[in-house]
């Protein structure tokens, strides 16, 4: 499927003369292997993990946000994959349009495929066709393995910390690193953002 068609969902859900949004269709390099969260605050806050596989980023809401717990299993819904311009957006999408919210760059950074089978690297977007993706995170607030596993046919995928010299059951970025690591801002404050 050719990025345009990939992109298709993502643009018929939105008015891009209301809504703050890149359309995407860029120049943006398409190979760079960058990861974004950002923090939503819909109508119900969540995480949105992006990963740039073959010049989109593919998408899950995570409603609890990682864990750097190798125990805590997160609930991640896969969701229309978005444009790579999408990576930076931080701002206010109106009131009455698809995602009406504030959107922070919770964190961000470049990623390394660690899927594999039977000892064998698997490329990620086979992987994703498969239901399963590990991936080596270099963020500024995430570092280390975690693993995207499919369950059953649906949306529905898990979010894992893979345990690795990264990973820490005490520490809880989510709650102790609250603000954008674009703008340093809090959801408040970004929300008070004017657009034109
Ligand atoms: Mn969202």
């Amino acid at each position: 499927m050719g990025k345009k068609e990939r992109l298709g969902d993502y643009r018929s859900k939105r008015d891009f003369s209301h809504t703050p949004e890149p359309s995407g269709g860029g120049k943006k390099s398409k190979k760079q292997p960058i990861f974004v969260i950002q923090k939503h605050d819909a109508s119900n806050l969540h995480y949105d993990l992006r990963i740039n596989i073959d010049g989109v980023l593919v998408s899950w809401a995570v409603p609890k946000g990682p864990s750097t717990d190798p125990k805590g299993k997160r609930l991640a819904m896969r969701t229309e994959d978005h444009p790579l311009e999408y990576a930076d957006f931080e701002g206010v999408i109106p009131k009455g349009h698809y995602g009406a919210g504030t959107v922070m760059v919770w964190d961000t950074g470049t990623y390394r495929n660690l899927t594999e089978k039977d000892g064998q690297e698997v490329p990620i977007a086979r992987g994703l066709v498969e239901g399963h993706i590990a991936f080596w995170f270099e963020g500024r607030k995430l570092k280390g393995g975690y693993a995207l596993t499919q369950t059953g046919k649906g949306k529905k995928w898990l979010l894992v910390k893979i345990k690795d010299k990264e990973a820490d059951a005490r520490r809880n970025p989510v709650s102790t690193q609250p603000n954008s690591v674009l703008s340093d801002r809090t959801l408040n404050e970004i929300s008070k953002e004017k657009h034109e």
